[in-house]
């Protein structure tokens, strides 16, 4: 059936996401670690919407969350706490608590302090620490400032020195367990030559810290695999990144935490044209989504194609497809080319399932909108639109 067949009766803006595209990129990764103990921790982060984490747990995958919510969503569907880590530099004493009690498989330390509050937490509830530490390889992923972890300027992680004197510490308490060692140095990275990089240092590091006593069985290389967004942008090969990886870390069961790769290209905001206008020559095209919904071209000049059901493209020029929040910063596209377009027509704004709906928000008093899944060829509401009353419930019971 065609897409505007499927979508027609839809009210727009909604996100949609093709659940088998979703599946295939699931399953590559998995095949390129065939052969090793592995784990693959889909970083819930990219997109939280429970039947896609529903599905995903379905095909085996375990769950990197940077939050309590985020592991309250992984449990809420049933995945195992074996099968959940837990990331994120600012974690609180509850949260840490809150991670113990449910026994997930271990829970990355971002910085010193946090170590020493983990072990009080473990000795207050009688009870061993599985823990992994966030190193910071100090190794640039040249990706977008806003998204790149691994530098010695950014809050993420520590330097190889402070991590060994966190790795003997640990060692040496009978309430933590050092079990794994971690990095992640940034997001979408189309070149992984720096992964591979600091895989190499993380993994010398790691053989050190074991001759020393220690016994770390998992290699945690983070996410970042990136997408290509434009058709002129060419995706890494991934097999024979797992291939060099394999390599490296044959003794260890290797984790991975990839988000954006499995979700980004099987996810579109489908959003209709309300006006055209021209400004000094400029011409916009006025949506019904807006930076509320889709924030990445606002906040990282993040490029996203954007298609339109249109087969007459004899007058087409450039536009910049802008929505109705009042910021000039608001916009889905700049120079875009588009034929003319009419109020109603379709335009649908691709890679739009990582770091899409979870980032969207209620500025202009703009409500959630619904998210819709492709499965096995039919449509199915995942959830719902927020509505009026449930925006400013929470205001309404305190007046
Ligand atoms: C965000 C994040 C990921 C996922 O990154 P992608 O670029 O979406 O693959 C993985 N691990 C950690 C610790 C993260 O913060």
């Amino acid at each position: 059936m065609l897409v505007q067949e499927i979508i027609k009766d839809i009210k727009t803006p909604f996100y949609l996401y093709d659940f088998d595209a979703i599946k295939e990129r699931f399953l590559s990764i998995k095949n390129s670690l065939n052969g090793v103990s592995s784990n693959i921790f889909y970083a819930v982060k990219a997109n939280s919407n429970l039947s896609l984490l529903k599905f995903l747990k379905e095909l085996d995958s375990g769950f990197d969350c940077v939050s309590v919510n985020e592991i309250k969503r992984a449990l809420l569907i049933g995945a195992k706490p074996y099968k959940i880590i837990f990331s994120g530099v600012a974690k609180s004493k509850e949260d840490l608590e809150f991670a113990l009690q449910e026994k997930i498989l271990y829970i990355n330390i971002e910085n010193q302090a946090e170590l020493d509050l983990l072990e009080e937490c473990a000795k207050n509830l009688n009870t061993v620490a599985n823990i992994s530490i966030r190193v910071n390889p100090n190794v640039d992923a040249k990706t977008h400032p806003y998204i790149s972890t691994g530098l010695k300027e950014n809050k993420f992680g520590v330097s190889l020195d402070v991590a060994r004197k966190m790795y003997l510490k640990a060692h040496k308490s009978e309430y933590l367990n050092p079990i794994a060692c971690h990095f992640h140095i940034g997001s979408n990275l189309l070149d992984l030559s720096p992964i591979i990089q600091s895989a190499k240092i993380i993994k010398d590091f790691v053989t050190s810290l074991n001759s020393a006593g220690l016994n770390i069985r998992f290699f945690d290389i983070g996410g970042g695999i990136g997408v290509s967004y434009l058709k002129d942008e060419i995706e890494p090969n991934i097999k024979d990144f797992f291939n060099q990886i394999k390599a490296m870390a044959k003794d260890y069961t290797i984790c991975t935490e990839p988000g954006r790769y499995i979700v980004a290209n099987a996810g579109y905001l489908v959003t209709k044209v309300l006006y055209e206008k021209i400004n000094e020559n400029k011409r916009f095209v006025i949506v019904d989504a807006a930076m509320s919904e889709l924030i990445r071209p606002s906040l990282y000049n993040a490029k996203h194609e954007i298609i339109c059901f249109k087969d007459d493209l004899a007058n087409s020029s450039k536009a910049d497809v802008v929505g109705g929040v009042c910021e000039s910063g608001d916009f889905l596209a700049k120079d875009v080319v588009l034929p003319s377009l009419n109020s109603q027509d379709y335009l649908i704004v691709k890679s739009a399932g990582a770091y899409g709906y979870v980032m969207s928000s209620n500025y202009n008093s703009r409500t959630k909108i619904a998210e819709y899944a492709i499965i096995n060829g039919k449509i199915k509401l995942i959830n719902k639109a927020e509505d009026f009353m449930q925006m400013i419930k929470g205001e309404v019971e305190c007046l």
